[in-house]
């Protein structure tokens, strides 16, 4: 497999662990290519498809994601298929990021973006050079009238934890103990009552989960 198809599969695979943690607002509609270079996903987060909006609302909105044959260290371009009135995207429906694009980011992080943008999120919101000035100019009168309608929705991604004890954490203090044995070497450890997470075995290395 090439590098390329390698990392657009991990885009995928990132997109899709966002979408489960946005529990499934987002979803993968169709992909094209070999490798991949065109992604359709589906967004259900509200936008203002017209000057209409608060009274018309967007419900769900489509964006074409393409890669370019230089990806990914040339910057995918991103439309919008969907009806979208929005100061930071071209009356062609492509967006303006409006930020550097860097190879190491992944197409999850250019996912959150676009929800950004659709959702008029203020603290991204380029209102200096805007793709659209007619659709700025409307915002800044539609949002002193309508307050309470921007942003149209709140991006909240949960974060999934990850609890890793080491040696060091867990040993010291003043907390109720109790000893559980590494399953490999059988070393047994003190740790923590009420705790739960992945510990590291002081002797052997061996990682494993806990709870106590
Ligand atoms: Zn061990």
């Amino acid at each position: 497999m090439s590098a390329l198809s390698e990392r657009v599969k991990q885009d995928l695979r990132k997109i899709e662990e966002l979408a489960k943690s946005l529990d499934g607002r987002i979803k993968i509609k169709s992909t094209e290519g070999s490798p991949i270079n065109k992604i359709v996903l589906e967004i259900k987060y509200p936008t203002a498809p017209s000057k209409a909006y608060p009274d018309k609302v967007q419900d769900t909105t489509e964006v074409k994601i393409e890669l370019l044959s230089r990806y990914p260290f040339q910057e995918p371009t991103a439309t919008i298929i969907t009806p979208i009135y929005h100061p930071n995207v071209y009356t062609s429906g492509k967006i303006c990021f409006g930020t550097k694009w860097l190879p190491t980011q992944g197409l999850d992080l250019l996912t959150k973006r676009i929800i950004q943008i659709i959702t008029f999120d203020e603290t991204i919101l380029n209102e200096k050079s805007p793709a659209n000035s007619d659709a700025l100019r409307w915002y800044r009168g539609a949002i002193s009238k309508n307050p309470n309608a921007f942003p149209t929705d709140k991006l909240v991604v949960r974060e999934t934890k990850k609890t890793t004890m080491s040696w060091k954490n867990v040993e010291g203090g003043g907390e109720e103990r109790t000893l559980v044995s590494c399953p490999k070497c059988n070393a047994s450890l003190r740790v923590p009552v009420g705790k739960s997470g992945n510990v590291f075995c002081p002797k052997c290395n061996e990682k494993f989960f806990i709870r106590t």
